[in-house]
């Protein structure tokens, strides 16, 4: 079923000034917190890769990790988490990707992901598509096959895309 894209936009409530001035941030507690809601928006990610071989879902902290379990979960496929540094315990490849002001490094377990896997990427929000884009760069590490990377949502006018060149992306709800 098509998801109903008015009701999970009204799910989704915007906080000005968070977490800093000038930035408007997209709040989905509320989507998770209705079934009803929460259901459709995992659904209406899924139903694009349901005739498509996904090994693995790869997600990053926080919000990724809880739409991409449910992803996984519906796609009957493995999850493979990509944390902040020094939060795996296995052997990590890593990677260090620029911020607005600074770095920041995401690592992934060495045999998280394997070389002929197909992979799914998840996350909630495509911004500025730095970060995905440093999850695409670990999992050509891994040298695995991205299929693509799925988000709810995308503020479209960051131009997050141009970004990620690399991977078919897929959002399902465009700001
Ligand atoms: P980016 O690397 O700029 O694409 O930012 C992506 C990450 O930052 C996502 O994982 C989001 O969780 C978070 N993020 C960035 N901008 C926003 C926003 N306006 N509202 C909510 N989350 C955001």
């Amino acid at each position: 079923m098509k998801p109903d894209l008015k009701y999970l936009h009204d799910n989704i409530r915007d906080i000005p000034d968070f977490p800093k001035k000038g930035i408007i941030f997209k709040d989905i507690s509320l989507l998770l917190q209705d079934p009803a809601a929460f259901r459709s928006a995992v659904d209406g990610i899924c139903r694009n890769y349901q005739k498509k071989k996904i090994d693995a879902v790869v997600c990053v902290e926080a919000r990724g990790f809880v739409l991409g379990a449910a992803v996984a979960y519906k796609l009957n496929c493995g999850l493979v988490m990509v944390r902040k540094k020094g939060k795996l315990p296995g052997r990590t490849f890593q990677v260090t990707y620029a911020l607005e002001y600074g770095t920041d490094t995401l690592e992934v377990h060495r045999d998280g992901i394997r070389p002929d896997q197909n992979v799914l990427i998840v996350d909630d929000v495509l911004a500025t598509g730095g970060t995905v884009a440093a999850v695409c760069r670990l999992v050509k590490k891994s040298k695995a096959n991205i299929e693509g990377a799925a988000f709810l949502l995308e503020l479209e006018f960051l131009n997050g895309r141009k970004k990620l060149s690399s991977c078919t992306v897929f959002s399902l709800l465009k700001y």
